[in-house]
């Protein structure tokens, strides 16, 4: 007897638990994935034959992913409510439209086994339809996006010296102004919200900043969110051994959000890692504003920019920044800048965690226009695995393909993307292909 509507777990393989925060991984621990919608398939495929083939290499077959397969997207509807039409979709409210390609059953196998790894999936376009990764994000509370950005070698870049990048973004997940609470411009309920704001908070009627035909998009941060995501940032640097840990705001202007994200997370700093870190008040009080001196001391360096100027930062001074921690938006542009600085989308892990749940993601979207044609980059999904393998404590593993997705790249055997980036440009590959390849550089 299974407590799922339609997911039978495989019977092979040992449940991963997680208990006060402790993760205990057996040598043959189940792990969830989504295949994914368009470019989905491909991608997903090549990435479970790349990690089986890691794993076994790495640990003498005494190690074995049970993968279960669990649905979102197009193969959920169909799996779940294949009599629901189009049209009788677009009449359903925002989360029946939701549960359509999202199903519990699937939301509550990722509770139970905590390990799961996704391709794309697509957002069908219906009023009031907000994305799957959203409902993923929001109904399992990962408060945390994860994207580590580094440069392969190989892979071509357009910035002068793509090395000098490697960092860790820590983004918030589930606030801010992604929150979803939003006004359509003319409708009632945003005109209600706009006379509230004219007489409760005294905005002048005649005001360009809030006309009466305008939409509104409420940006909520508290300080919960706040604290829970810059205390993963610190701890995590801590644990991998990273100095310096960045908060990203736009402060001097949202003083009542993105101001209180910054002292919030300092507040975290001080009162939860008081002895592990140094402020950047601090480092010019007590240590000259040698950054070295404080590293050497084996303090972490907890400092904040603001955001207009990060971006600046991380072109012109990127060594000078590790961990950096983000409210949702910023989080979401900078990632994006930082994977173009080191050669785009193509390579670009992703996860989104909680403190029991590790869900790792391409960050990529379904790419229909490619799908079903073997020709994609598999690599983001397959690094994103590496993310996964590294919570696991795999790190062998993990750093077994991204030695073989690095060997590949500079034979130049790769998928079109990078192909045609080459100077001069090379024949491509196909995704299957580009993973036997990665294969073969195990
Ligand atoms: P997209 O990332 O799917 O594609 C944009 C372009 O980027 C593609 O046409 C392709 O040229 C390139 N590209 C993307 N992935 C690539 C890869 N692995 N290798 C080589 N080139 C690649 O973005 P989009 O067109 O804006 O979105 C398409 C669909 O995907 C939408 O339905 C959107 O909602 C969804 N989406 C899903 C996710 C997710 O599930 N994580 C993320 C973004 C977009």
């Amino acid at each position: 007897m299974t407590k799922y509507e339609k997911l039978v777990p495989p019977s092979k393989g040992e449940k991963v638990t997680v208990k006060d925060g402790k993760w205990n991984i057996p040598d043959n621990p189940i792990v969830c994935w989504v295949e994914g919608d368009g470019i989905g398939p491909e991608i997903s495929k090549v990435m479970i034959k790349i990690v089986d083939a890691a794993v076994e290499k790495a640990y003498n077959g005494k190690r074995k992913f049970e993968w279960f397969e669990i649905f979102a997207g197009d193969k959920a509807r169909e799996l779940y409510n294949p009599e629901v039409t189009d049209e009788e979709l677009k009449a359903l409210s925002p989360d029946e439209q939701r549960m359509t390609y999202l199903p519990d059953d699937t939301l509550q196998v990722v509770r139970d086994y905590h390990l799961a790894i996704k391709g794309p999936c697509t957002t069908p376009i219906g009023k009031g339809f907000s994305s799957i990764n959203v409902g993923i994000r929001k109904s399992l509370g990962l408060f945390v996006c994860l994207r580590p950005v580094w440069h392969i070698k190989g892979v071509p870049a357009p910035v002068k010296d793509p090395d000098a990048i490697d960092m860790v973004i820590f983004r918030e997940n589930i606030e801010d102004i992604y929150a979803g609470i939003e006004g359509y411009p003319g409708t009632k309920r945003t005109q209600k919200l706009i006379d509230f704001l004219r007489t409760e908070w005294n905005v002048p009627a005649d005001s360009d900043s809030l006309r009466s035909s305008a939409g509104i998009s409420v940006k909520p941060m508290s300080p919960e969110n706040t604290k829970r995501l810059v205390r993963k940032a610190i701890q995590y640097a801590i644990d991998h051994k990273k100095r310096v840990v960045t908060l990203c705001h736009k402060g001097n202007i949202m003083k009542a959000t993105e101001g209180q994200f910054r002292n919030w997370g300092y507040e975290v700093a001080i009162d939860e890692f008081r002895n592990q870190i140094v402020t950047e008040k601090e480092l010019n009080d007590k240590y000259g504003g040698d950054r070295e001196k404080a590293y050497a001391d084996g303090k972490i360096l907890v400092n904040d920019r603001i955001m207009d100027a990060m971006f600046q930062q991380v072109l012109l001074r990127p060594r000078e920044y590790e961990v950096v921690a983000l409210p949702n938006l910023n989080g979401d542009y900078l990632s994006d800048q930082l994977a173009a600085q080191v050669g785009g989308l193509g390579f670009a892990p992703g996860a989104n965690l909680s403190n029991d749940i590790f869900f790792a993601e391409a960050t990529h979207g379904t790419a229909p226009k490619h799908a079903g044609k073997n020709r994609i980059n598999p690599g983001s999904i397959t690094l994103s695995a590496c993310l996964l393998l590294e919570h696991m404590g795999w790190n062998e593993a993990s750093e077994m393909i991204k030695t073989a997705v690095s060997r590949a790249v500079e034979s130049k055997n790769v998928t079109y993307d990078i192909a045609r980036q080459l100077k001069p440009t090379v024949k491509p590959i196909s995704t299957s292909a580009f993973g036997e390849e990665i294969i073969k550089n195990l």
